[in-house]
């Protein structure tokens, strides 16, 4: 059967979190649905590159129509699931239909191809896991306007300025 074995249509906490002392840090995504939870651990670049592609999808993609179809809350997952395991594959899209935002995760420890859960979220909560992804990411370093990538104190070479140019924190 095709399609995601578990979805979370109604989350009322998805977040990033970090634990750990600085170089040793370990990264996750903390979810609730309804009756059901997940712990999704990540890498670092992964959480980095999850918030940096909500942050750009979410400015793509139109505000309008927002909230007019729900999520398909009839795919929620049976009560109780409790998923824990460290993400392989992570996959992120829009949804048109519902104007909601999915993210696939796929636990390497599955034999299915397909995601281990799929995660409905709104615009809302997109943008604000995705502002706290990169802080955490940063852990206090400021973020440039330009990339939305952290800036060492020595300053970073910006992609958006073709990798060239330095962009250092005191020029913000
Ligand atoms: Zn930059």
């Amino acid at each position: 059967m095709a399609g995601p074995i578990n979805e979370f249509t109604q989350v009322t906490k998805f977040i990033p979190e970090t634990f750990g002392e600085p170089g040793m840090r370990t990264f996750r995504i903390n979810v609730d649905s309804e009756s059901s939870t997940a712990n999704i651990w990540l890498e670092k670049e992964q959480l980095a590159e999850l918030s940096m592609a909500m942050l750009q999808l979410a400015k793509e993609t139109p505000e309008a129509k927002e909230d007019t179809v729900g999520p398909p809350t009839e795919l929620e997952a049976a009560s109780l699931t409790n998923l824990d395991f460290k993400a392989g594959r992570l996959a992120f899209g829009h949804n048109p239909e519902t104007n909601m935002f999915i993210v696939d995760a796929h636990d390497p420890e599955d034999d299915s191809e397909e995601p281990t859960v799929r995660i409905w979220l709104t615009r809302k909560r997109l943008n604000h896991f995705a502002k706290n992804g990169l802080e955490i990411v940063a852990s206090g370093r400021p973020i440039c306007p330009l990339c939305e990538k952290p800036i060492n104190p020595d300053g970073h070479y910006c992609v958006r300025r073709n990798g060239h140019a330095k962009v250092y924190p005191g020029e913000l």
